[in-house]
C-alpha cells in the first residue's frame, strides 16, 4: 500500500464513507506494513495533540467566564475498535488489548504527572477495565466515548481518577475546572465545527498545514466561542434565520481574541488570522451570506483588541462574561422562568 493516508489507524469514524478502506479490508496482517501504519498513526496523533494543547489553553484560561464548567485531567484515550482496521492498530502499536493513551494535553493534571506517554497501554479506567466493554468490530467509536464519560463522571463525583495500565501500575491524577467541551478530530474531513459540547475538527482540515499557532488557533476559538456563547441552543430557538446566524457568527469572530487573550496566546492573532489566512480558504465556517464580509470580519475584531488590552492591563484577564458585548440577546425564546 505504501500511502500512508491508506493507514488503517487514520480511519476514524466517518472515514467508512470514503472508500478508502477497500485496500486496507482485504489485507492480511501479516502482509501489512506495521512501521507505516505506525507512522500514520502517530502523524495523525501529532494533529490531534496540537488541537488538545490549544484546545486545553483555551477551557483552562477562560475556565472561570464560562457558564458550565466541569472537572478535567486533559487526558485523551484511544480504543482501536474505532479503527477501520483494529487489529492492524494494534499491531502496530504493540497493544494487547483495545485502550491506550491518545494525547495528555500540554499543562494539564495529566501530562504533569508524568504517565501518560502516548501509546501506553490502560487497562483500568476508575476501576473498571473498558477492555471488557462490549463494542463492534470496527469503526466503533462509542465505547471510546463511554470512557471519555467514564473519567469525567469519575471526577464529577470524587475530583480524582486512577487510570491503570498494562504493566501494573496506576496513576491517580485529581482534576481542575475547564469550560465544558471536547475537542475531537474527524478522519476524513476538512472541516472545523461546533455542536454545543464539542468542537470537532477534521484531520485533513487546511490549517493544519500551517505553521503559525495563530492559524490554527484562531480557528478553534471561533469554533469554541459558539459553544461558549450557547450559539446552538439558542438558534435552535429562535430559528436559523439568515441575520441571526449572522449576528451569532459576529460574535464568535468577536469573542475569538478573548478567548485568546485567556489562552495565553497573542489576542491580536485573532485578526491576522481573519486577514491574513482566512479569506483565501473556504473553512466550512465561512459561508456567504450569512457572514459579514472579511474585513467587516477583521474590523469587528480589531475592535475589541483595545477592550482586552485594557482590562488585562488592569485584572490581568478578560472577563468576557462581563464586558463582552453581545449581539444577541442571550435569554431570547427562553420561558422567564427558564432565565438566570
Ligand atoms: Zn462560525
Amino acid at each position: 500500500m505504501g500511502r500512508a493516508a491508506h493507514a488503517a489507524a487514520v480511519c476514524l469514524a466517518l472515514v467508512l464513507a470514503s472508500g478508502a478502506l477497500a485496500p486496507i479490508a482485504a489485507q492480511n496482517l501479516k502482509d501489512v506494513d506495521l512501521v507505516a501504519e505506525r507512522a500514520a498513526i502517530g502523524q495523525f496523533q501529532d494533529r490531534d495533540q496540537r488541537l488538545q494543547d490549544i484546545g486545553w489553553m483555551m477551557v483552562r484560561g477562560n475556565a472561570e467566564f464560562c457558564e458550565r464548567v466541569i472537572p478535567s485531567i486533559g487526558l485523551q484515550l484511544q480504543d482501536t475498535a474505532s479503527y477501520g482496521r483494529p487489529d492492524i492498530a494494534k499491531a502496530a502499536l504493540e497493544l494487547d488489548g483495545a485502550f491506550a493513551v491518545q494525547t495528555a494535553a500540554t499543562g494539564s493534571p495529566a501530562a504533569l504527572s508524568g504517565a501518560f506517554a502516548r501509546n501506553r497501554e490502560v487497562t483500568a479506567i476508575a476501576a473498571q477495565d473498558p477492555n471488557l466493554w462490549e463494542a463492534g468490530k470496527r469503526m466503533h467509536w462509542e465505547r471510546l466515548t463511554r470512557a471519555h464519560d467514564w473519567i469525567d463522571a469519575a471526577l464529577t463525583k470524587a475530583g480524582t481518577v486512577t487510570i491503570g495500565f498494562a504493566d501494573g501500575s496506576a496513576a491517580s491524577v485529581t482534576a481542575v475546572p475547564v469550560c465544558t467541551t471536547r475537542f475531537e478530530i474527524l478522519g476524513d474531513s476538512k472541516t472545523a465545527v461546533a455542536d454545543g459540547s464539542r468542537v470537532v475538527i477534521g484531520a485533513r482540515f487546511p490549517g493544519f498545514a500551517y505553521e503559525e499557532d495563530e492559524v490554527f488557533a484562531g480557528v478553534v476559538a471561533h469554533e469554541l466561542a459558539h459553544n461558549l456563547l450557547g450559539h446552538r441552543d439558542w438558534l435552535e430557538r429562535n430559528k436559523r434565520k439568515r441575520r441571526h446566524v449572522r449576528l451569532t457568527e459576529r460574535e464568535a469572530d468577536r469573542l475569538m481574541p478573548w478567548i485568546m487573550a485567556n489562552a495565553g496566546l497573542d489576542p491580536a492573532g485573532a485578526y491576522r488570522f481573519m486577514t491574513r489566512w482566512g479569506k483565501k480558504h473556504s473553512l466550512g465556517i465561512f459561508r456567504a451570506r450569512t457572514h459579514d464580509g472579511w474585513d467587516e470580519r477583521a474590523e469587528f475584531i480589531a475592535a475589541e483588541l483595545p477592550i482586552i488590552a485594557d482590562l488585562m492591563e488592569r485584572e490581568g484577564k478578560a472577563d468576557w462574561s462581563v464586558h463582552f458585548r453581545r449581539e444577541i440577546d442571550p435569554n431570547k425564546g427562553l420561558d422567564i422562568a427558564q432565565r438566570d
